[in-house]
């Protein structure tokens, strides 16, 4: 076998864009997937998948520079974004129209952003063992080595773990992480609506927990929405056990009317949520990106997009020291990720945790404060042009192709 520069476990959105882009600078580039890694045929017409992501600006720059943005086929631009509390006494809304780009975002089926990206890998000359796992790792010279389940030992300088959040390379490799139960379970599925979606993305704060409706292309004249409603966990297990119709109704009612209808559901999934952040982004020769460094609530609809982020910094850190004849692997190059990358993680996870706690709370003067300071911030428009500079991932230090 050739000699491997870089080894990533984990073909998700986010390892399959890594392997992507350091294949392009010209690295010899390993990729190891317990699932397939062949891209499906997806039809315009075929059923919803329940899991979507809300890409921001600066992840949609990263697929074009990765090629895979042409085969997104099914994505529903947003336009506006409203978010308000159940009370309905405060409210806040975003309009793209004072932002340069047209839209706020895209939402998109995660299954169509992988398979673009696979797409993608198929005319890559990056290596891929797929259905295969780690089963061993251990420190070996400069670097290290793994072990797959068919026997195959891999070596290389650098082994990236992008294997999600229970991820197996950063156990194997020692890295602690903190950890926090959100106590919310998130119900997520795909709903048909009487109403049409306007191409706003919408979310309710309730007693318990937010519920999003994310708009989804129409097909003629029936409308979808993705949702994402997170619950106590009482609370799910009651709303988890409705039937399809009930469980209509009661959405109806959560969401005050405003999309008319539910006139269908498809299955539902539930996801008990955790907040993941590895104290340490690399140790010994395994560094961390997406999931497998953190993991946080869907609120702001940002888990894929940070990812997204660790893959251009970490892939511009790498190329940038392999051109000037550095070793990319030092520790010192991978520090400079680490900077980069954990505040701005870390600012995030304190938001949405800040967020969720503010909106959970009892206390009616802070609610009355909250309330007040939505509506506060729907009357100030540079505020609100920073919130979705911030939201659009553009804001902050990104790699140069991504500006
Ligand atoms: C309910 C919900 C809603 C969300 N909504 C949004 C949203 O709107 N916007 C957003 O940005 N984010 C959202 N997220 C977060 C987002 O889904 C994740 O951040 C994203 O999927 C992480 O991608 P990843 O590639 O890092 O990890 P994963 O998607 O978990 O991929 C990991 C890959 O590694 C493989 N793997 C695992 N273990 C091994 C092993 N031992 N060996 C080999 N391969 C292995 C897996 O098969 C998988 O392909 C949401 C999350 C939840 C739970």
């Amino acid at each position: 076998m050739q000699k491997i520069d870089v080894i990533i476990v984990g073909g998700g959105m986010v390892g399959t864009s890594l392997a992507l882009a350091l294949a392009r600078s010209g690295m010899h580039t390993a990729l190891v997937e317990q699932q397939t890694l062949q891209p499906g045929l997806l039809l315009m017409d075929d059923p919803w998948q329940p899991r979507v992501s809300a890409l921001t600006e600066a992840s949609i720059k990263l697929l074009d520079y990765l090629g895979a943005r042409e085969g997104i086929q099914r994505a529903c631009p947003y336009t506006h974004m409203t978010v308000w509390d159940g009370e309905g006494t405060g409210a806040v809304e975003f309009d793209a129209k004072t932002w340069p780009q047209k839209n706020l975002g895209y939402i998109v089926e995660n299954d169509v952003i992988r398979n673009a990206l696979l797409q993608q890998l198929a005319r890559s000359t990056v290596e891929c063992f797929e259905q295969q796992t780690v089963l061993e790792y251990q420190l070996c010279g400069q670097g290290g080595e793994i072990v797959l389940k068919n026997g195959d030992v891999l070596r290389a300088p650098l082994l990236v773990a992008a294997d999600g959040a229970q991820s197996c390379l950063r156990q194997l490799s020692g890295i602690p992480v903190n950890q926090k139960d959100y106590k919310h379970h998130a119900l997520v599925t795909t709903v048909e609506t009487e109403l049409f979606h306007q191409h706003c993305a919408r979310q309710v704060f309730l007693d318990t927990g937010p519920l999003a409706f994310l708009p989804l292309q129409s097909q003629g004249e029936q409308h979808y929405c993705s949702i994402v409603w997170s619950l106590l966990p009482a609370e799910a297990d009651r709303i988890d056990a409705l039937s399809d119709d009930a469980f209509c109704r009661e959405l109806e009612r959560a969401f005050e009317h405003r999309a008319g209808n539910i006139l269908q559901v498809d299955q539902r999934f539930r996801y008990p949520l955790r907040q993941r952040h590895a104290r340490q982004y690399h140790r010994q020769g395994v560094v961390l990106v997406g999931d497998a460094a953190h993991t946080i609530h869907p609120l702001a609809g940002q888990g894929v997009n940070l990812g997204f982020l660790d893959v251009a910094v970490l892939g511009e850190e790498l190329i940038k020291a392999a051109n000037r004849g550095d070793d990319y692997f030092a520790a010192h190059v991978l520090d400079r990720y680490q900077r980069r990358r954990i505040g701005h993680n870390s600012l995030i996870m304190k938001a949405m945790a800040g967020f969720q706690n503010l909106f959970g709370v009892d206390d009616p003067a802070i609610r009355w404060l909250r309330n007040t300071g939505l509506s506060l911030t729907n009357r100030l428009p540079l505020i609100k042009e920073m919130i979705v500079g911030q939201a659009s991932g553009l804001s902050k230090d990104i790699p140069g192709f991504m500006q």
